[in-house]
């Protein structure tokens, strides 16, 4: 039978792999660490040692396994990829690292879920290159110093305030992706539809570059479904008209914020009159943990103006009530 999910799931996953920059010059936006990891990528090589390690923290979606990708293919080496969560067992942990090619490198997805035992294993990988086995079991478990090729880790993380400070502290490199501004957005939105040979107009790729939530992610995502919208209800052009019906019919909110964003602003100005709240109350009052409500949305509210952290808590500003049409109130009057 013809699953209509998994194929359109397929051919997204196709054009993810055909949007992903694959070199330094595809890649847009983040100028500053892109500028610093050219300089170190390019010293390296000239060394011709293997790259310090390197950590990637931000939000989702703004691209930190799209660097590591780029870094690798920069420096001509290979790449193997692993997560956290994945990692659970020390001897997974060694047959990844024992793989490696001098050079090569390992990128780990959300490092900061790696278990104390696998994260022990990394501190002697990193910096020496070798990893202690342990082989057999009561009275003949002994261990076994086993030597690695040189390689680059590059972890990536949305949680930076959840490692441990011996693993922070053995990246030599280490970069903080920040949200991008529409004007950015709009570039990767029509290189994305330049690739995809999608025709789309200006004000179309800014209105969806100003709808994603400062992310690469969302953005290539509404162009998918914008374009789906553009060629059944419209003439296959994304203009300005066709992307305002798509992200209306789609629920996507005006000013690009996600369902958790309002929940949050209309949790603190419906339960704590528009706050101050302590994030731990926030947290509890929304459904999220409190510390992604600090480090996955509370950077996004802020930067937009939704949002401010005072001494005793978390504010919502005067746009948040215009945002979500709520009455300010008597208890903003005074
Ligand atoms: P993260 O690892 O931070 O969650 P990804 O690297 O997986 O994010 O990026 C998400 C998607 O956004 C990728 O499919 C990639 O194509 C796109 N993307 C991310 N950053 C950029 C960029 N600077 N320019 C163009 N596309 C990008």
């Amino acid at each position: 039978d013809f699953d209509y999910r998994s194929e359109q799931l397929t051919s997204d996953q196709e054009i993810d792999k055909v949007l992903r920059p694959k070199a330094f010059s595809d890649f847009t936006g983040q100028q500053k660490i892109l500028e610093n990891l050219e300089i170190f990528v390019e010293a390296t090589k000239k060394r011709g040692e293997p790259l310090d390690h390197v950590l990637l923290h931000g939000p989702p979606g703004l691209g930190k396994t799209t660097l590591a990708n780029i870094i690798a293919n920069e420096l001509g080496v290979g790449f193997k990829v692993t997560s956290g969560p994945v990692l659970d067992k020390p001897g997974d942990l060694a047959g990844l690292l024992t793989n490696l090619e001098e050079g090569d490198v390992l990128f780990i997805d959300e490092i900061h879920r790696l278990s104390p035992v696998i994260e022990e294993y990394l501190y002697s990988a990193m910096e020496d290159y070798v990893i202690d086995i342990m082989i057999d079991s009561g009275p003949n478990a002994r261990t076994v110093q086993i030597a690695l090729n040189p390689f680059t880790l590059i972890g990536a993380t949305t949680r930076s305030g959840l490692l441990t400070a011996p693993l922070r502290a053995r990246f030599g490199i280490s970069s903080r992706l920040q949200y991008y501004n529409a004007k950015t957005l709009t570039l990767i939105v029509e290189r994305s539809c330049d690739l995809l040979g999608i025709p789309v107009n200006h004000e179309a790729a800014y209105e969806i570059a100003s709808r994603s939530r400062g992310t690469p992610r969302i953005a290539n995502a509404l162009l998918r479904r914008v374009r789906d919208f553009a060629q059944i209800k419209g003439s296959g052009t994304i203009d300005l008209k066709i992307t305002d019906y798509a992200l209306e019919a789609l629920n996507v909110d005006k000013n690009g914020l996600d369902e958790m964003d309002n929940r949050i602003l209309s949790t603190l100005i419906d339960k704590f009159n528009g706050g101050p709240v302590g994030i731990t109350t926030l947290a509890t009052a929304v459904g999220e943990n409190a510390g992604t409500l600090e480090e996955v949305y509370e950077p996004f509210l802020i930067q937009e103006g939704y949002l401010v952290r005072t001494q005793r808590g978390r504010k919502v500003t005067e746009l948040a009530y215009t945002h979500l049409g709520k009455d300010l109130g008597w208890s903003q009057g005074g």
